[in-house]
Protein backbone atom coordinates (compact mmCIF):
# COMPACT_ATOMS: atom_id res chain seq x y z
CA UNK A 1 0.00 0.00 0.00
CA UNK A 2 1.53 3.27 -1.09
CA UNK A 3 1.92 6.36 1.62
CA UNK A 4 -1.46 8.01 1.98
CA UNK A 5 -0.11 10.84 4.00
CA UNK A 6 2.76 12.78 2.50
CA UNK A 7 5.18 14.57 4.12
CA UNK A 8 8.76 15.35 3.82
CA UNK A 9 11.91 16.11 6.04
CA UNK A 10 13.97 16.05 2.78
CA UNK A 11 13.83 19.81 2.06
CA UNK A 12 17.16 21.25 3.01
CA UNK A 13 17.06 24.37 5.56
CA UNK A 14 17.84 27.97 3.67
CA UNK A 15 16.46 25.51 0.35
CA UNK A 16 14.70 28.31 -1.45
CA UNK A 17 11.17 25.80 -1.12
CA UNK A 18 11.83 24.97 2.81
CA UNK A 19 9.73 28.01 3.77
CA UNK A 20 6.79 27.03 1.37
CA UNK A 21 6.99 23.68 1.70
CA UNK A 22 9.09 22.41 4.06
CA UNK A 23 8.32 21.21 7.62
CA UNK A 24 6.97 24.01 9.44
CA UNK A 25 5.27 24.27 12.87
CA UNK A 26 1.32 24.21 14.18
CA UNK A 27 0.40 25.99 16.35
CA UNK A 28 -2.14 25.76 18.67
CA UNK A 29 -4.22 29.08 18.70
CA UNK A 30 -5.63 29.09 23.16
CA UNK A 31 -1.84 29.02 23.77
CA UNK A 32 -0.28 30.53 20.45
CA UNK A 33 2.39 28.24 20.26
CA UNK A 34 3.50 26.10 18.58
CA UNK A 35 2.62 22.33 19.80
CA UNK A 36 3.58 19.81 16.85
CA UNK A 37 5.20 19.94 13.49
CA UNK A 38 4.14 19.80 10.25
CA UNK A 39 5.88 17.39 7.68
CA UNK A 40 5.10 19.20 4.94
CA UNK A 41 4.92 17.66 1.21
CA UNK A 42 7.89 18.78 -1.36
CA UNK A 43 6.60 19.47 -4.82
CA UNK A 44 7.64 15.53 -6.30
CA UNK A 45 6.17 13.98 -3.56
CA UNK A 46 2.68 15.79 -4.80
CA UNK A 47 3.13 14.67 -8.27
CA UNK A 48 4.19 10.66 -7.16
CA UNK A 49 1.23 10.87 -5.13
CA UNK A 50 -1.25 12.48 -8.22
CA UNK A 51 0.53 10.28 -10.43
CA UNK A 52 -0.49 6.80 -7.90
CA UNK A 53 -4.14 8.18 -8.14
CA UNK A 54 -4.49 8.50 -11.53
CA UNK A 55 -2.85 4.93 -11.75
CA UNK A 56 -5.56 3.69 -8.96
CA UNK A 57 -8.66 5.17 -10.71
CA UNK A 58 -9.51 2.88 -13.57
CA UNK A 59 -9.73 -0.03 -10.90
CA UNK A 60 -11.37 2.27 -8.30
CA UNK A 61 -13.74 3.32 -11.36
CA UNK A 62 -14.36 -0.10 -12.18
CA UNK A 63 -15.04 -1.53 -8.67
CA UNK A 64 -18.75 -2.53 -8.38
CA UNK A 65 -20.63 0.22 -6.62
CA UNK A 66 -21.67 -2.16 -3.54
CA UNK A 67 -18.32 -2.63 -3.28
CA UNK A 68 -17.09 0.95 -3.06
CA UNK A 69 -19.87 1.36 -0.69
CA UNK A 70 -18.23 -1.35 1.76
CA UNK A 71 -15.37 0.82 1.56
CA UNK A 72 -16.95 3.89 2.88
CA UNK A 73 -18.78 1.85 5.42
CA UNK A 74 -15.64 0.43 6.53
CA UNK A 75 -14.18 4.09 6.56
CA UNK A 76 -17.10 5.21 9.06
CA UNK A 77 -16.35 2.25 11.20
CA UNK A 78 -12.57 3.32 11.31
CA UNK A 79 -13.33 6.98 12.25
CA UNK A 80 -15.61 6.56 14.50
CA UNK A 81 -13.43 4.08 16.39
CA UNK A 82 -10.70 6.87 15.90
CA UNK A 83 -12.97 10.00 17.29
CA UNK A 84 -10.83 10.73 20.61
CA UNK A 85 -7.46 11.03 19.49
CA UNK A 86 -8.69 12.73 15.81
CA UNK A 87 -10.89 15.23 17.87
CA UNK A 88 -8.12 15.93 20.54
CA UNK A 89 -5.68 17.11 18.10
CA UNK A 90 -8.44 19.22 16.20
CA UNK A 91 -9.20 20.82 19.22
CA UNK A 92 -5.40 21.36 19.95
CA UNK A 93 -4.65 22.96 15.99
CA UNK A 94 -8.19 24.91 15.51
CA UNK A 95 -9.23 25.75 18.95
CA UNK A 96 -12.57 24.63 18.92
CA UNK A 97 -14.35 23.21 22.54
CA UNK A 98 -13.35 19.67 22.71
CA UNK A 99 -16.85 18.40 22.85
CA UNK A 100 -17.40 20.21 19.43
CA UNK A 101 -14.15 18.69 17.98
CA UNK A 102 -16.07 15.05 19.23
CA UNK A 103 -19.29 15.98 18.06
CA UNK A 104 -17.16 17.07 14.58
CA UNK A 105 -15.47 13.78 13.77
CA UNK A 106 -18.76 11.63 14.57
CA UNK A 107 -20.56 13.71 12.47
CA UNK A 108 -17.49 13.39 9.63
CA UNK A 109 -17.50 9.09 10.63
CA UNK A 110 -21.74 9.60 10.05
CA UNK A 111 -21.17 11.04 6.80
CA UNK A 112 -19.32 8.11 5.15
CA UNK A 113 -22.36 6.19 6.28
CA UNK A 114 -24.82 7.99 4.83
CA UNK A 115 -22.97 8.81 1.53
CA UNK A 116 -22.83 4.83 1.05
CA UNK A 117 -26.36 5.04 0.79
CA UNK A 118 -27.08 7.64 -1.89
CA UNK A 119 -27.64 6.28 -5.45
CA UNK A 120 -26.44 6.21 -8.43
CA UNK A 121 -28.16 4.66 -10.87
CA UNK A 122 -28.19 4.80 -14.56
CA UNK A 123 -31.67 6.47 -16.19
CA UNK A 124 -33.46 4.86 -19.13
CA UNK A 125 -34.13 8.01 -21.37
CA UNK A 126 -36.09 7.20 -24.76
CA UNK A 127 -37.51 3.45 -25.43
CA UNK A 128 -38.42 3.51 -28.50
CA UNK A 129 -39.19 0.91 -31.83
CA UNK A 130 -36.22 2.43 -33.43
CA UNK A 131 -33.99 3.48 -30.51
CA UNK A 132 -32.69 3.48 -26.97
CA UNK A 133 -30.86 5.87 -25.02
CA UNK A 134 -29.43 5.65 -21.59
CA UNK A 135 -27.75 8.00 -19.44
CA UNK A 136 -24.99 6.86 -16.87
CA UNK A 137 -23.18 8.77 -14.58
CA UNK A 138 -19.40 8.17 -14.69
CA UNK A 139 -16.45 9.70 -12.46
CA UNK A 140 -13.99 12.41 -13.36
CA UNK A 141 -10.74 10.75 -12.61
CA UNK A 142 -8.46 12.15 -9.76
CA UNK A 143 -10.37 15.38 -7.30
CA UNK A 144 -8.43 17.96 -5.49
CA UNK A 145 -10.58 18.34 -2.25
CA UNK A 146 -9.47 21.20 -0.29
CA UNK A 147 -10.39 21.89 2.98
CA UNK A 148 -10.78 25.22 4.91
CA UNK A 149 -9.60 25.74 9.20
CA UNK A 150 -12.97 25.99 10.74
CA UNK A 151 -14.34 22.70 10.17
CA UNK A 152 -11.94 20.57 9.08
CA UNK A 153 -12.50 17.20 9.17
CA UNK A 154 -16.06 17.16 8.19
CA UNK A 155 -15.83 19.53 5.21
CA UNK A 156 -13.34 17.29 4.02
CA UNK A 157 -14.52 14.15 4.64
CA UNK A 158 -18.06 15.78 2.75
CA UNK A 159 -15.76 15.73 -0.37
CA UNK A 160 -14.10 12.65 -0.14
CA UNK A 161 -16.96 10.39 0.33
CA UNK A 162 -18.74 11.39 -2.42
CA UNK A 163 -16.08 11.56 -4.33
CA UNK A 164 -14.84 8.01 -4.05
CA UNK A 165 -18.57 6.72 -3.94
CA UNK A 166 -18.82 8.50 -7.78
CA UNK A 167 -15.46 6.20 -8.20
CA UNK A 168 -12.55 8.97 -8.19
CA UNK A 169 -9.56 8.49 -6.92
CA UNK A 170 -9.02 11.61 -4.14
CA UNK A 171 -6.35 13.97 -3.11
CA UNK A 172 -6.76 15.59 -0.06
CA UNK A 173 -5.45 18.98 1.14
CA UNK A 174 -5.98 20.22 3.99
CA UNK A 175 -5.77 23.81 5.47
CA UNK A 176 -2.06 24.87 6.73
CA UNK A 177 -3.60 26.02 10.22
CA UNK A 178 -5.04 22.76 11.18
CA UNK A 179 -3.82 19.63 9.56
CA UNK A 180 -2.87 17.24 11.87
CA UNK A 181 -6.26 15.90 12.51
CA UNK A 182 -6.69 15.40 8.18
CA UNK A 183 -3.21 13.64 8.67
CA UNK A 184 -4.26 11.42 11.51
CA UNK A 185 -7.79 10.89 9.53
CA UNK A 186 -5.47 10.12 6.57
CA UNK A 187 -3.83 7.82 8.38
CA UNK A 188 -6.97 6.02 9.81
CA UNK A 189 -9.05 5.71 6.10
CA UNK A 190 -6.13 4.63 4.17
CA UNK A 191 -6.45 1.20 6.04
CA UNK A 192 -10.24 0.75 5.12
CA UNK A 193 -9.23 2.02 1.31
CA UNK A 194 -7.42 0.22 -1.75
CA UNK A 195 -3.78 2.00 -2.27
CA UNK A 196 -3.69 4.96 -4.05
CA UNK A 197 -7.30 5.80 -4.17
CA UNK A 198 -7.03 8.67 -0.86
CA UNK A 199 -4.08 10.89 -0.35
CA UNK A 200 -3.65 13.17 2.31
CA UNK A 201 -0.88 16.16 1.18
CA UNK A 202 0.16 19.08 3.88
CA UNK A 203 1.16 22.29 2.69
CA UNK A 204 -0.20 25.37 2.04
CA UNK A 205 -1.71 27.51 -0.87
CA UNK A 206 1.21 27.35 -3.22
CA UNK A 207 1.32 23.39 -2.88
CA UNK A 208 -2.81 23.79 -3.03
CA UNK A 209 -1.89 25.57 -6.46
CA UNK A 210 0.06 22.79 -7.89
CA UNK A 211 -2.52 20.61 -6.97
CA UNK A 212 -5.36 22.35 -8.89
CA UNK A 213 -3.00 22.73 -12.41
CA UNK A 214 -1.86 18.83 -12.15
CA UNK A 215 -3.30 17.58 -15.74
CA UNK A 216 -4.01 13.88 -13.87
CA UNK A 217 -6.58 15.97 -11.57
CA UNK A 218 -9.63 16.39 -13.26
CA UNK A 219 -12.19 18.12 -10.90
CA UNK A 220 -11.27 20.34 -8.03
CA UNK A 221 -13.50 20.45 -4.99
CA UNK A 222 -12.65 23.20 -3.10
CA UNK A 223 -14.38 24.77 0.28
CA UNK A 224 -12.81 28.35 1.41
CA UNK A 225 -12.66 31.65 1.10
CA UNK A 226 -14.07 33.73 -2.07
CA UNK A 227 -10.33 35.37 -2.90
CA UNK A 228 -8.75 31.54 -2.86
CA UNK A 229 -11.94 30.03 -4.57
CA UNK A 230 -11.19 32.64 -7.37
CA UNK A 231 -7.70 32.06 -8.03
CA UNK A 232 -8.74 28.33 -7.80
CA UNK A 233 -11.16 28.73 -10.70
CA UNK A 234 -8.46 30.55 -12.81
CA UNK A 235 -5.79 27.83 -11.75
CA UNK A 236 -8.51 25.68 -12.98
CA UNK A 237 -9.41 27.30 -16.22
CA UNK A 238 -6.56 26.56 -18.35
CA UNK A 239 -6.72 23.14 -18.30
CA UNK A 240 -11.07 23.21 -18.50
CA UNK A 241 -10.68 21.55 -14.98
CA UNK A 242 -14.49 21.25 -13.11
CA UNK A 243 -14.71 22.79 -10.35
CA UNK A 244 -16.86 23.09 -7.06
CA UNK A 245 -16.56 25.86 -5.26
CA UNK A 246 -17.99 26.19 -1.74
CA UNK A 247 -16.68 29.92 -0.41
CA UNK A 248 -17.61 32.59 2.10
CA UNK A 249 -20.53 34.21 3.24
CA UNK A 250 -21.90 36.92 4.62
CA UNK A 251 -25.54 35.89 6.09
CA UNK A 252 -27.91 38.58 7.52
CA UNK A 253 -30.73 37.76 9.59
CA UNK A 254 -33.69 39.73 9.02
CA UNK A 255 -36.12 40.27 11.79
CA UNK A 256 -39.20 40.88 11.02
CA UNK A 257 -42.17 43.61 12.21
CA UNK A 258 -43.34 42.86 14.99
CA UNK A 259 -41.26 40.21 16.10
CA UNK A 260 -41.25 39.81 19.68
CA UNK A 261 -37.41 40.01 19.63
CA UNK A 262 -36.77 38.82 23.60
CA UNK A 263 -37.64 35.47 21.77
CA UNK A 264 -35.39 35.12 19.07
CA UNK A 265 -32.56 36.73 20.46
CA UNK A 266 -31.10 33.64 22.21
CA UNK A 267 -30.99 31.91 18.63
CA UNK A 268 -29.53 34.64 16.92
CA UNK A 269 -27.04 34.51 19.35
CA UNK A 270 -26.36 30.90 18.20
CA UNK A 271 -26.37 31.11 15.00
CA UNK A 272 -23.83 33.83 14.97
CA UNK A 273 -21.75 32.75 17.33
CA UNK A 274 -21.42 29.12 16.49
CA UNK A 275 -17.51 27.87 16.19
CA UNK A 276 -16.31 31.49 17.36
CA UNK A 277 -18.16 32.72 14.24
CA UNK A 278 -15.48 30.99 11.89
CA UNK A 279 -18.96 28.94 9.72
CA UNK A 280 -19.52 30.08 6.58
CA UNK A 281 -23.38 30.34 7.36
CA UNK A 282 -22.79 32.40 10.54
CA UNK A 283 -25.11 35.21 11.07
CA UNK A 284 -22.48 37.80 10.18
CA UNK A 285 -24.99 40.74 10.19
CA UNK A 286 -28.69 41.49 11.75
CA UNK A 287 -31.02 44.03 10.26
CA UNK A 288 -34.02 44.75 12.69
CA UNK A 289 -36.67 47.25 13.10
CA UNK A 290 -35.38 50.00 14.65
CA UNK A 291 -38.43 50.33 17.22
CA UNK A 292 -36.79 47.08 18.42
CA UNK A 293 -33.20 46.95 17.49
CA UNK A 294 -31.74 48.61 20.43
CA UNK A 295 -33.84 46.01 22.69
CA UNK A 296 -32.80 43.44 20.53
CA UNK A 297 -28.84 44.40 20.78
CA UNK A 298 -28.47 44.84 24.63
CA UNK A 299 -30.33 41.37 24.65
CA UNK A 300 -27.28 40.42 22.24
CA UNK A 301 -24.77 42.26 24.15
CA UNK A 302 -25.84 40.27 27.89
CA UNK A 303 -25.44 36.80 26.39
CA UNK A 304 -21.87 38.09 24.99
CA UNK A 305 -20.91 39.30 28.33
CA UNK A 306 -21.89 36.06 29.73
CA UNK A 307 -20.02 33.42 27.39
CA UNK A 308 -17.25 31.61 28.44
CA UNK A 309 -13.95 31.98 26.54
CA UNK A 310 -10.86 29.94 26.57
CA UNK A 311 -9.01 26.83 26.14
CA UNK A 312 -10.93 24.38 24.01
CA UNK A 313 -9.32 21.63 26.43
CA UNK A 314 -11.05 23.23 29.64
CA UNK A 315 -14.85 21.56 29.79
CA UNK A 316 -16.01 24.97 30.95
CA UNK A 317 -15.22 26.59 27.86
CA UNK A 318 -18.22 27.43 25.25
CA UNK A 319 -15.93 29.52 23.06
CA UNK A 320 -12.58 29.18 21.58
CA UNK A 321 -10.09 31.45 20.03
CA UNK A 322 -9.90 32.27 16.44
CA UNK A 323 -7.81 29.93 14.49
CA UNK A 324 -4.61 32.20 13.59
CA UNK A 325 -3.20 35.98 14.60
CA UNK A 326 -3.87 36.58 11.11
CA UNK A 327 -7.76 36.08 11.56
CA UNK A 328 -7.62 37.91 14.83
CA UNK A 329 -6.31 40.52 13.10
CA UNK A 330 -8.78 40.58 10.48
CA UNK A 331 -11.77 40.54 13.24
CA UNK A 332 -10.28 43.42 15.44
CA UNK A 333 -9.42 45.27 12.12
CA UNK A 334 -13.11 45.53 11.15
CA UNK A 335 -14.38 46.87 14.82
CA UNK A 336 -11.83 49.20 14.75
CA UNK A 337 -12.82 50.30 11.21
CA UNK A 338 -16.13 50.65 12.29
CA UNK A 339 -15.73 52.43 15.59
CA UNK A 340 -13.71 54.69 13.89
CA UNK A 341 -16.20 55.21 11.57
CA UNK A 342 -19.20 56.27 14.45
CA UNK A 343 -20.35 52.76 15.43
CA UNK A 344 -20.78 51.63 19.10
CA UNK A 345 -19.21 48.65 20.85
CA UNK A 346 -22.23 47.26 23.29
CA UNK A 347 -20.09 44.22 24.72
CA UNK A 348 -16.53 42.83 23.76
CA UNK A 349 -15.17 44.88 20.97
CA UNK A 350 -10.81 44.57 22.26
CA UNK A 351 -8.59 41.39 21.78
CA UNK A 352 -8.48 39.89 24.96
CA UNK A 353 -5.14 39.93 27.09
CA UNK A 354 -3.84 37.01 27.17
CA UNK A 355 -1.87 34.46 25.39
CA UNK A 356 -3.65 33.17 22.23
CA UNK A 357 -6.13 34.44 19.71
CA UNK A 358 -8.97 34.97 21.48
CA UNK A 359 -11.78 37.93 20.56
CA UNK A 360 -14.49 38.21 22.70
CA UNK A 361 -18.41 37.75 21.36
CA UNK A 362 -18.79 41.44 20.31
CA UNK A 363 -21.72 43.22 19.40
CA UNK A 364 -21.89 46.58 17.44
CA UNK A 365 -24.40 49.07 16.44
CA UNK A 366 -24.35 52.48 14.88
CA UNK A 367 -22.37 51.03 11.94
CA UNK A 368 -21.67 53.72 8.87
CA UNK A 369 -23.43 52.72 6.11
CA UNK A 370 -21.05 50.45 4.03
CA UNK A 371 -19.35 49.91 6.51
CA UNK A 372 -17.26 46.51 6.05
CA UNK A 373 -18.02 44.84 8.85
CA UNK A 374 -21.83 45.00 7.27
CA UNK A 375 -20.57 43.89 3.73
CA UNK A 376 -17.77 42.01 3.73
CA UNK A 377 -17.09 38.66 5.95
CA UNK A 378 -15.33 39.00 8.90
CA UNK A 379 -15.74 35.38 10.04
CA UNK A 380 -15.50 35.85 13.91
CA UNK A 381 -17.58 36.64 17.02
CA UNK A 382 -19.19 39.63 16.00
CA UNK A 383 -22.66 40.94 15.70
CA UNK A 384 -23.18 43.89 14.07
CA UNK A 385 -27.06 44.94 14.87
CA UNK A 386 -28.55 47.07 11.79
CA UNK A 387 -31.77 49.05 12.79
CA UNK A 388 -34.40 49.35 9.18
CA UNK A 389 -37.34 51.86 9.18
CA UNK A 390 -39.25 50.63 6.29
CA UNK A 391 -40.73 47.49 5.20
CA UNK A 392 -38.33 44.47 5.19
CA UNK A 393 -38.47 44.10 1.55
CA UNK A 394 -36.42 47.11 1.02
CA UNK A 395 -33.71 45.95 3.96
CA UNK A 396 -33.56 42.28 2.12
CA UNK A 397 -32.55 44.64 -1.28
CA UNK A 398 -30.17 46.67 0.94
CA UNK A 399 -28.81 43.10 2.54
CA UNK A 400 -28.51 41.91 -1.57
CA UNK A 401 -26.33 44.46 -2.39
CA UNK A 402 -23.14 42.22 -1.05
CA UNK A 403 -21.61 40.48 -3.65
CA UNK A 404 -21.91 37.25 -1.45
CA UNK A 405 -25.29 34.74 -2.02
CA UNK A 406 -25.02 31.35 1.04
CA UNK A 407 -27.84 31.90 3.17
CA UNK A 408 -30.35 34.53 4.94
CA UNK A 409 -32.58 33.98 7.68
CA UNK A 410 -36.30 35.66 8.15
CA UNK A 411 -37.35 35.94 11.96
CA UNK A 412 -41.02 36.21 12.97
CA UNK A 413 -44.13 35.41 11.60
CA UNK A 414 -43.92 32.09 9.57
CA UNK A 415 -47.00 32.75 6.75
CA UNK A 416 -45.14 36.74 6.47
CA UNK A 417 -41.59 35.10 6.05
CA UNK A 418 -42.95 32.46 3.40
CA UNK A 419 -44.11 35.81 1.27
CA UNK A 420 -41.09 37.65 1.50
CA UNK A 421 -38.34 33.91 0.81
CA UNK A 422 -38.39 34.33 -2.97
CA UNK A 423 -36.06 37.82 -2.43
CA UNK A 424 -32.80 36.95 -0.80
CA UNK A 425 -30.26 36.22 -3.39
CA UNK A 426 -28.83 33.27 -1.84
CA UNK A 427 -28.55 29.36 -1.92
CA UNK A 428 -30.26 28.73 1.49
CA UNK A 429 -33.26 31.06 3.28
CA UNK A 430 -34.01 29.51 6.52
CA UNK A 431 -37.23 30.99 8.77
CA UNK A 432 -36.56 30.94 12.47
CA UNK A 433 -33.35 29.42 12.64
CA UNK A 434 -30.33 29.72 10.83
CA UNK A 435 -27.33 27.52 9.32
CA UNK A 436 -28.98 24.43 9.98
CA UNK A 437 -27.32 21.89 7.88
CA UNK A 438 -28.06 18.14 6.94
CA UNK A 439 -26.34 15.53 4.59
CA UNK A 440 -29.59 14.84 2.70
CA UNK A 441 -30.42 18.73 1.80
CA UNK A 442 -28.62 20.20 -0.92
CA UNK A 443 -25.91 23.21 0.22
CA UNK A 444 -24.62 25.70 -2.27
CA UNK A 445 -24.08 29.31 -2.72
CA UNK A 446 -25.83 32.05 -5.19
CA UNK A 447 -23.28 34.73 -6.74
CA UNK A 448 -19.53 35.35 -5.44
CA UNK A 449 -20.09 32.24 -2.37
CA UNK A 450 -19.87 29.59 -5.11
CA UNK A 451 -20.70 27.14 -7.82
CA UNK A 452 -22.49 23.68 -7.22
CA UNK A 453 -23.22 22.67 -4.08
CA UNK A 454 -22.62 19.88 -1.74
CA UNK A 455 -24.74 17.11 0.27
CA UNK A 456 -26.92 14.29 -0.18
CA UNK A 457 -27.42 13.22 -4.29
CA UNK A 458 -27.07 16.46 -5.42
CA UNK A 459 -23.32 16.95 -3.90
CA UNK A 460 -22.78 13.25 -5.57
CA UNK A 461 -23.74 14.54 -8.76
CA UNK A 462 -20.94 16.87 -8.74
CA UNK A 463 -18.49 14.10 -8.86
CA UNK A 464 -20.08 12.69 -11.95
CA UNK A 465 -20.11 13.87 -15.57
CA UNK A 466 -23.02 12.28 -17.83
CA UNK A 467 -22.87 9.67 -20.30
CA UNK A 468 -25.12 8.96 -22.83
CA UNK A 469 -25.66 5.43 -24.72
CA UNK A 470 -27.75 5.91 -27.83
CA UNK A 471 -28.50 2.54 -28.99
CA UNK A 472 -30.56 2.23 -32.63
CA UNK A 473 -32.88 -0.94 -32.87
CA UNK A 474 -32.31 -2.36 -35.78
CA UNK A 475 -35.11 -4.76 -37.58
CA UNK A 476 -33.97 -7.76 -36.06
CA UNK A 477 -33.49 -6.27 -32.82
CA UNK A 478 -37.11 -4.92 -32.77
CA UNK A 479 -38.80 -8.31 -33.92
CA UNK A 480 -37.08 -9.99 -30.94
CA UNK A 481 -37.75 -7.83 -28.49
P1 LIG B 1 -8.80 29.93 2.80
O1 LIG B 1 -9.42 30.31 1.51
O2 LIG B 1 -7.76 30.82 3.38
O3 LIG B 1 -8.10 28.48 2.67
C1 LIG B 1 -8.82 27.33 2.30
C2 LIG B 1 -7.89 26.34 1.64
O4 LIG B 1 -7.49 26.82 0.37
C3 LIG B 1 -6.60 26.06 2.40
O5 LIG B 1 -6.38 24.67 2.35
C4 LIG B 1 -5.57 26.84 1.62
O6 LIG B 1 -4.25 26.33 1.77
C5 LIG B 1 -6.08 26.64 0.20
N1 LIG B 1 -5.67 27.62 -0.81
C6 LIG B 1 -5.52 28.95 -0.68
N2 LIG B 1 -5.17 29.51 -1.86
C7 LIG B 1 -5.09 28.50 -2.77
C8 LIG B 1 -4.80 28.42 -4.16
N3 LIG B 1 -4.48 29.52 -4.87
N4 LIG B 1 -4.84 27.22 -4.76
C9 LIG B 1 -5.18 26.10 -4.07
N5 LIG B 1 -5.45 26.10 -2.75
C10 LIG B 1 -5.41 27.29 -2.10
O7 LIG B 1 -10.01 29.71 3.83
P2 LIG B 1 -10.00 29.45 5.42
O8 LIG B 1 -9.57 30.71 6.11
O9 LIG B 1 -9.31 28.18 5.74
O10 LIG B 1 -11.58 29.22 5.66
C11 LIG B 1 -12.45 30.28 5.86
C12 LIG B 1 -13.26 30.60 4.60
O11 LIG B 1 -13.91 29.44 4.11
C13 LIG B 1 -14.36 31.60 4.91
O12 LIG B 1 -14.47 32.52 3.87
C14 LIG B 1 -15.60 30.71 4.98
O13 LIG B 1 -16.82 31.38 4.76
C15 LIG B 1 -15.30 29.72 3.91
N6 LIG B 1 -16.09 28.49 4.08
C16 LIG B 1 -17.10 28.23 3.19
C17 LIG B 1 -17.92 27.09 3.37
C18 LIG B 1 -19.05 26.76 2.43
O14 LIG B 1 -19.57 25.65 2.49
N7 LIG B 1 -19.48 27.66 1.55
C19 LIG B 1 -17.68 26.25 4.45
C20 LIG B 1 -16.63 26.55 5.33
C21 LIG B 1 -15.84 27.67 5.13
Amino acid sequence: MSAPVVGSTATAPGHPGAARYGPRPVENPALGEAFAQAPGCTPEQLDGVIDDAARAFPGWAATPLDARRERLLACHRALLAAVEPVAGLLTREQGKPLRHARAEVRLAADWFAHTARLELAPERLVEEPAARVGLERVPHGVVAAIAPSNYPVLLAVCKIAPALLAGNTVVHKPSPDTPMSSLMMGRILSEALPAGTFAVVDGGAELGARLTVHPAVRLVSFTGSVDAGRAIARQAAADLKRVVLELGGNDPAVVLPGTDVASVARDLFAGAMTNSGQFCAAVKRVYAPRTEHRQLADALAEMARSAVMGDGLDPATEYGPLVSRAQLERVAGMVDEAVAGGARVLAGGRVLDRAGHFYPPTVVTGLAPGSRLEVEEQFGPVIPVIPYDDDPEQVIARANTSPYGLGCSLWGDEGRALVLAGRPACGTVWINTHGALRHDVPFGGHRHSGIGVEYGAWGLREYTQLKVHHIALRQADREMS
